[in-house]
């Protein structure tokens, strides 16, 4: 019998999860609840419409001539898309032996043990770091960073190729000492190629609403381009293995960033190094 995949939504034409086109499966079920999810109509474990893999395969077929030649790919997102591995593994399979370009945005709350498979079928990881202090990390998304940490230490072991993104929340991820222990993190990570820098916004509360749910950052203003840009030059400093001398079209790469995960239109961009 075939896994089924529990999907939030599809995006055919994706130009932000990844290099290239990109065909974007958004999964549904979450066990974090970051406190500036946009998506948390996502977290619903079991929800969501079923599909198997060979269904989605076959619709990605049709598409696979834009991807190819835009140099993109599948990505798969959600909701958190590791907590639907046993289906991520016959998908990413399949894909691979159609030569398709395959990545994960997650939040890397994952038992290494069961995502390694899987991860062999996986080009590239979209790492979704909430805070890079544990407290601040459980305090923000409710879950430990243990599992993150160690997800990440593994990557670096099997030498996969990474993106970092970390949300700028004003007064909560900006301040010096969490910039640098994000630093700290990253920098012994010789996988990682990029880094985004995404400004937070608050274009979600409507769903938090919506779910009858209450969002504790009605408060939290957006950061300023201006901060933004600073924040791009501070860690151009502090990681210039990443830099690249355009702001605008890092070394390889070609798209602006979306936001940390996932299924949402409300996109902006963010800065990148
Ligand atoms: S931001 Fe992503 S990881 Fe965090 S609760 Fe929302 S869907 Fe889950």
């Amino acid at each position: 019998m075939q896994s089924i995949g529990y999907i939030h939504s599809i995006e055919t034409f994706g130009t932000l999860d990844g290099p290239g086109i990109r065909y974007v499966i958004f999964l549904q079920g979450c066990p974090l609840r970051c406190k500036f999810c946009h998506n948390p109509d996502t977290w619903r474990v079991g929800a969501g419409k079923k599909r198997t893999a060979d269904d989605l395969v076959n619709e990605i077929k049709s598409y696979l001539p834009y991807y190819k030649s835009s140099g993109g790919g599948v990505t798969v997102s959600g909701g958190e898309p590791l907590l639907q591995t046993e289906f991520l593994l016959p998908l990413f399979k399949k894909l691979k032996k159609l030569g398709v370009h395959t990545a994960i945005d997650t939040s890397g709350f994952a038992e290494v043990e069961k995502v390694k498979e899987m991860l062999n079928y996986t080009d590239l990881v979209l790492l979704s770091i909430k805070h890079a202090d544990p407290e601040k990390h459980q305090n923000i998304c409710g879950r430990s960073s243990e599992r993150p940490r160690a997800f990440a230490r593994y990557l670096t072991k099997i030498n996969k190729p990474v993106w970092i993104r970390y949300v700028i929340i004003p007064g909560l991820t900006d301040d010096d000492e969490s910039l640098d222990k994000l630093t700290e993190w990253i920098n012994p990570m010789e996988n990682v190629t990029r880094l985004e820098l995404l400004p937070y916004h608050s274009m979600g509360m409507y769903k938090w609403e919506k779910l009858g749910l209450s969002y504790s950052l009605t408060d939290v203003p957006i950061p300023a381009p201006e901060q933004m840009e600073l924040l791009r030059k501070r860690f151009s400093i502090s990681l210039p293995h990443l830099y690249s001398n355009s702001a605008s079209e890092p070394a390889g790469m070609q798209h602006s960033p979306g936001m940390p995960c996932q299924a949402d239109n409300d996109r902006r961009p963010g800065i990148y190094l």
